[in-house]
């Protein structure tokens, strides 16, 4: 079966809908006749599907200024992603465009202004095989890998007696879920800025990042105790203040077809 899932319309189809249901009987009926094949065939469409439709719902999302939203979704799509690749033909990852949503997903993260994190600090008492249920011990593992399909279901290691220990705020989380920041004073203007030339989910792009110089006079709103606005780190006053001009970083959108009136990124000083 075919139908097009490009366009959010496209997303409302209730053939898709059906489609995934149908796709888990097989599943199942394969598990009973013991055809791993099929079933693992099964996981993937059915992954593949879905992970289409989490992007491209995420996609309109940060269109619609629902950052936070969309942001949850790109996380979860990002980890199915992964699984999809790591437990699929390269053949079927270029059909199925997980290549260029993995990819897309990366580059709408890396736009979005969050950099701090927090992440639960816990202490697992001891993890199970998924698939087998059996108790991990540093000397006794299952034949089952960590992230691999057996009979068309992910093996993931389930965590028993977990104690939460405390919240530590990181820049680089494990997972991404936990956001620290209110969202009503980041600025989200790159990715808004973005979204006024896309119009679909499948549309090709790309940022390329750069470095800008402009003259000190035209940072002289910028407060001595403040950021430098090259990033480095430090204070203007100690950083780039007495240069006689500031580098700072800048990002080129590149696009696929020809963009009439781009809006331009205001300078941001
Ligand atoms: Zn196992
Ligand atoms: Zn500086």
């Amino acid at each position: 079966m075919k139908f097009e899932l490009t366009t959010l319309e496209h997303t409302k189809n209730p053939d898709i809908k059906w489609a995934l249901g149908e796709l888990e009987k097989v599943k199942e009926q394969a598990v009973v006749a013991g055809d791993e094949e099929r079933a693992n065939n099964c996981w993937r469409e059915s992954e593949a599907l879905q992970l289409t439709l989490i992007y491209i719902e995420a996609f309109h999302k940060i269109k619609r200024g629902e950052y936070r939203e969309a942001w949850y979704d790109l996380e979860r799509c990002e980890i199915k992603c992964q699984f999809v690749i790591r437990n699929s033909s390269e053949e079927f990852c270029l059909n199925k465009n997980i290549f260029f949503i993995n990819h897309q997903i990366s580059n709408l993260q890396s736009l979005y202004p969050y950099c701090v994190f927090s992440s639960p600090g816990m202490v697992v008492g001891y993890y199970s095989c998924g698939i087998c249920d059996h108790k991990i011990r540093p000397r006794s593992r299952c034949s089952h890998a960590k992230g691999k399909i057996y009979n068309g279901k992910l093996c993931v290691h389930v965590a028993h007696d977990i104690v939460l220990k405390e919240i530590s705020i990181v820049s680089k989380p494990v997972q991404k879920y936990s956001v620290v920041h209110n969202d009503e004073t980041l600025d989200f203007s790159v990715l808004e800025h973005l979204m006024a030339v896309l119009e679909e989910a499948f549309e090709e792009w790309d940022v390329i990042r750069t470095t800008r110089k402009f003259p000190i006079d035209m940072f002289f709103r910028v407060d001595l105790d403040s950021d430098c606005p090259c990033k480095g780190g430090g204070k203007f006053g100690q950083c780039c203040s007495k240069k006689a001009e500031v580098e700072i970083p800048h990002l080129d959108f590149v696009f696929r077809r020809d963009i009439p009136n781009l809006p331009g990124i205001k300078f941001p000083y």
